[in-house]
């Protein structure tokens, strides 16, 4: 029986270096597979259409939705953000790992849908920190600023509807935790059960 792959979820507040995270573990894992996601907001300096975003009018987003498009979809600082259900379904059929960077309630939202998903949350290691690197990202307003700082503290009370916490102080370092959590997912009983027959005969 061919395995479906593992549905991988990470999220965090903005500016724990989710993006670097998933950048640097995609490079070292060919196999891995990425949702691209459509949004509403505008692209920022250097962002590429269908690489770090599909983007998308408001109109064609909503008609999205209501074609049944989305495996989820939320909004997030006022723009809607949302995972094209046809490609992560194709791509875990095949038996890819496919990796979903998405926001506390659309992760929730997957988490009902796919409960044998694994959902990684990451942290900056102190609130001084992600201060810091929200600023030096240097693409946000002093408004989107105090708004991305002010709903990391509520985002960080969701840490405990996750499978796993990675804290972000060394990017190697988090995507070595990520790669092991991988590994020893795939070595749970329950999913190599799911995969493998043993018989008497052999
Ligand atoms: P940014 O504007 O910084 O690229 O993303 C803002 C937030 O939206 C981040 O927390 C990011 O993880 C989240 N996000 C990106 N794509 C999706 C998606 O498809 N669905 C949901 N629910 N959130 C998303």
């Amino acid at each position: 029986m061919k395995k479906r792959g593992l549905l991988i979820v990470i999220s965090g507040p903005s500016g724990a270096g989710k993006g670097t995270i998933c950048k640097a573990l995609l490079q070292k894992n060919k196999d891995l597979k990425l949702s691209v996601s459509c949004t509403t907001r505008a692209p920022r300096e250097g962002e590429k259409e269908g690489v770090n975003y599909y983007f998308v009018s408001k109109e064609k987003f909503e008609d999205m939705i209501r074609k049944n498009e989305f495996l989820e979809y939320a909004t997030v600082y006022g723009n809607y953000y949302g995972t094209p259900k046809s490609y992560v379904e194709e791509e875990l059929n095949k038996g890819n790992d496919v990796i979903l960077e998405i926001d506390i309630q659309g992760a929730l939202m997957v988490k009902e849908k796919y409960p044998d998903g694994v959902f990684i949350f990451i942290l900056p290691p102190s609130m001084e920190e992600l201060k810091n690197r929200i600023i030096k990202r240097g693409s946000e307003t002093e408004d989107s600023l105090k708004t991305r700082f002010n709903s990391a503290f509520e985002e960080i009370k969701y840490m405990s509807n996750y499978d796993y916490a990675v804290v972000n102080d060394y990017v190697e370092e988090a995507v070595k935790k990520i790669e092991c959590i991988i590994i020893a997912e795939k070595c749970r009983c329950s999913r190599v059960m799911d995969t493998v027959c043993f018989n008497q005969e052999g």
